[in-house]
């Protein structure tokens, strides 16, 4: 079988620093494989720009496996690009065809403020997950299997909750920017088990403050968080998350979490 090779027509978005403004610049592909993954190409492309003396630009990457969540760019308008549940790093070239012309763009949200071209600093993930979502029941050393018992239901749907990655495709294509998939993963997977169940509640109520004051909107129901996760996050765990928010909030509508600070 020969292999086909395409040339494709890259627009991508420069930027030094979150304060300076940013524009398209035009880049071509040339001789690419359809075996290359998405992130090859690229690779191809800042090798011609490193070698012609000109900056190379940024975009980020880690395992390249689909499992870190480091990847993620806007592809013609579509983070992480046009096949279903696929990070950028496991697209590959073949789903594209010859003289395809790409527009490649960071995500965009005020809670990812753009660090240089397509990398953006998704720290405030971090302080989100830091803000509630861990568990302080002892983890001590392996428990055995089965220790303590939970129905394939339940371990499957906490299992599937936990499957989020953080990559932020679903603030990206949410036209609030809204970060309620990601925030309703968290919790769903800890609030799912046993071990989950001590700060439940406050749980929910600290993670939506740091979201909040992080910049990230508020869900409307539009669903194409859902539809750009590259681990094909349910929107039904936003409703459990609501409800738990809920619930903490009738209990105690006055003890309002303080967030952390926000860089
Ligand atoms: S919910 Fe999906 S899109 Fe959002 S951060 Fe997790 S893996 Fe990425």
């Amino acid at each position: 079988m020969t292999e086909r090779t395409m040339n494709i027509t890259l627009h991508v978005w420069r930027q030094d620093n979150p304060g300076k403004p940013g524009k398209f610049e035009r880049y071509e592909a040339t001789d690419i494989s359809e075996h290359s993954s998405f992130l090859e190409m690229l690779d191809l492309v800042n090798e011609g720009l490193i070698k012609d003396g000109k900056d190379p630009f940024s975009y980020d990457h880690d395992c390249r496996e689909g499992v870190c969540g480091m990847c993620g760019m806007v592809i013609n308008g579509i983070p992480h690009g046009p096949q279903a549940a696929t990070t950028t790093c496991q697209l590959h070239m073949r789903k594209f065809k010859n003289g395809d012309e790409l527009w490649l763009e960071p995500w965009r949200a005020a809670g990812f403020p753009v660090i240089k071209d397509l990398v953006v600093d998704r720290d405030a993930f971090d302080r989100i997950i830091q803000a509630g979502g861990y568990i302080t029941s002892r983890t001590g050393s392996a428990p055995d299997a089965n220790g303590i018992a939970i129905d394939k239901k339940t371990a499957d749907a906490a299992f599937d909750a936990a499957a989020c990655i953080g990559c932020g495709a679903c603030v990206a294509a949410c036209p609030n920017a809204s970060a309620m998939l990601f925030v309703s993963a968290k919790i769903t997977h800890l609030g799912l088990l046993p071990q989950g169940q001590p700060e439940r509640k406050d749980r929910a109520r600290k993670m939506v403050a740091q979201a909040d004051a992080e910049g990230f909107g508020g869900c409307t129901n539009h669903r194409e968080c859902e539809a750009a996760c590259p681990k094909e996050i349910k929107f039904a765990n936003i409703a459990r998350l609501n409800r738990d928010f809920i619930g903490a909030m009738i209990k105690a509508p006055d003890d309002v979490p303080k967030p952390q600070p926000v860089r």
